[in-house]
């Protein structure tokens, strides 16, 4: 997609501090980051969110995951933890319109939710 930050990123043509890429995953670090590991694994197709994949796309989908583990062990947070998160849509509070998984960690992370919000 021409206007999509993410795309621009996979193709090179804005600029990512890339940990790990393979022919369909880009994972870089998040612009701003919520944690002392953050970053965000982007499939290199676009799609706008989790409700626009389809049966077929299921292996790009792992692909997020496995390059996650894979980011997590380079950058020593594999044992101590991390989380992984994919917003879809306003509730969750997704900005950007091309499917990103955030992984987080480098410290305690505490509760995903607050228990008053539930
Ligand atoms: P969302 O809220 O859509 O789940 O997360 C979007 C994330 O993308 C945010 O954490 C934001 O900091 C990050 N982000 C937005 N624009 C850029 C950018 O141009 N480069 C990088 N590296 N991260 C970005
Ligand atoms: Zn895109």
């Amino acid at each position: 997609m021409s206007d999509c930050i993410f795309c621009a990123i996979a193709s090179k043509k804005s600029p990512a501090n890339i940990e790990i890429e393979t022919d369909n995953v880009i994972a870089f670090h998040d612009l701003h980051k919520d944690a002392p590991v953050h970053i965000l694994v982007v499939p290199k197709k676009h799609f706008e969110s989790l409700n626009d994949i389809k049966d077929s796309d299921g292996l790009i989908i792992g692909e997020l995951f496995l390059v996650a583990k894979q980011v997590a062990e380079k950058l020593n947070i594999a044992k101590s933890g991390y989380r992984c998160i994919i917003n879809t849509n306003q509730d969750a509070g997704q900005v950007v319109k091309h499917i990103h998984l955030h992984l987080l960690g480098g410290k305690p992370l505490g509760p995903l939710v607050q228990k008053d919000l539930k």
